[in-house]
């Protein structure tokens, strides 16, 4: 199982359990702190860090290990299938023509984020396109078309332009023969209101099949009110987590899934189009708890 990988404290903490049939109350006590202080670090939201433990320390004291298992095997199945059962398998991206929508503040990545994914869906045979409407952050344009063109995907954006709902309309028209649209959008330093009413007229025009959130692994307790918001505008489907070559362990992400009851899509892991992962469960858990 993926939680014999885990972060040395817990491993601590467990290791003592080793031999033990039965847990006692303050056993279960010991291992779930250490699984708060784990969730915590890796900034998952308090509120939800809350309900997990809760629910992970009522399984551990309330189900009877089956027969053969040990108790530390038990609460280790327990903690795994409850972070599985929030955190999801990843959001499902048919292999097939669609629109996607990308949203976020700015720097959480999302123009690096759209190359990345364009340079994954072409790897799959796909033909795709990025449409750029960000025209709020100075040098947005040069630095989307350098990236779909490392990417060698098609490429629309119009620098001397200063609507993006024309562009994302023009944007679709013009690359017209790509089969996967990809269109990236302007973010603000915070949750502006006119962020929200460009988004949302974007996303009327543009009318994503999915529409995915981008975060920065580092965003911490943040990340519950900007996926509200952006879940309440234009409805979250998914979310991308980029940075994750950092030392931030992404439990942004798992408010953020919480929050827009989605799941992950993608896991950004670099600065090169080629950093892209789709998301699997067991690697992200055992990198939350380590
Ligand atoms: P945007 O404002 O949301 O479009 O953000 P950008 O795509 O411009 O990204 C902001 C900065 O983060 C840029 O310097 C990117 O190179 C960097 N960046 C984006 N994704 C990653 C990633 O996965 N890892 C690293 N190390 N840097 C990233």
């Amino acid at each position: 199982m993926v939680l014999d990988d885990l972060g040395s404290s817990l491993r601590g903490t467990l290791s003592t359990l080793q031999g033990k049939s039965r847990l006692d109350e303050d056993d279960v006590e010991e291992v779930v702190k250490e699984i708060q202080r784990s969730l915590l670090q890796a900034d998952v939201d308090v509120s939800l860090v809350m309900d997990l433990s809760d629910s992970i320390e009522t399984r551990a004291l309330e189900e009877e290990p089956p027969g053969g298992t040990s108790a530390r095997d038990h609460v280790l199945k327990i903690v795994y299938e409850e972070l599985v059962d929030l955190i999801g398998e990843s959001t499902e991206l048919p292999l097939e023509p669609q629109t996607i929508l990308l949203a976020g503040l700015q720097g959480s990545g999302k123009t690096t984020s759209a190359a990345k994914m364009a340079w994954w869906f072409s790897k799959k045979g796909l033909r795709p396109a990025v449409i750029q409407t960000d025209t709020f952050r100075p040098g947005a344009y040069d630095q989307a078309e350098q990236m779909a063109d490392r990417a060698e995907v098609e490429f629309y954006g119009d620098p001397d332009s200063d609507d993006p709902v024309e562009i994302a309309r023009e944007g679709l028209e013009a690359t017209a023969d790509a089969d996967v649209h990809i269109v990236d959008t302007a973010g603000r330093h915070a949750l502006e209101d006119d962020l929200i009413a460009e988004i949302e007229e974007i996303d009327s025009v543009v009318d994503p099949d999915r529409s995915l959130l981008v975060l920065d692994a580092a965003i911490g307790q943040g990340a519950k009110e900007q996926a509200s918001q952006f879940d309440d505008s234009i409805g979250i489907d998914g979310v991308v987590i980029t940075k994750l070559d950092g030392t931030a362990k992404g439990g942004g992400a798992l408010t953020a899934v919480n929050e827009t009851d989605s799941s992950i899509a993608f896991l950004g892991t670099g600065e090169t189009v080629q950093d892209i992962e789709r998301f699997e469960p067991d690697g992200f858990i055992s990198r939350l708890l380590g």
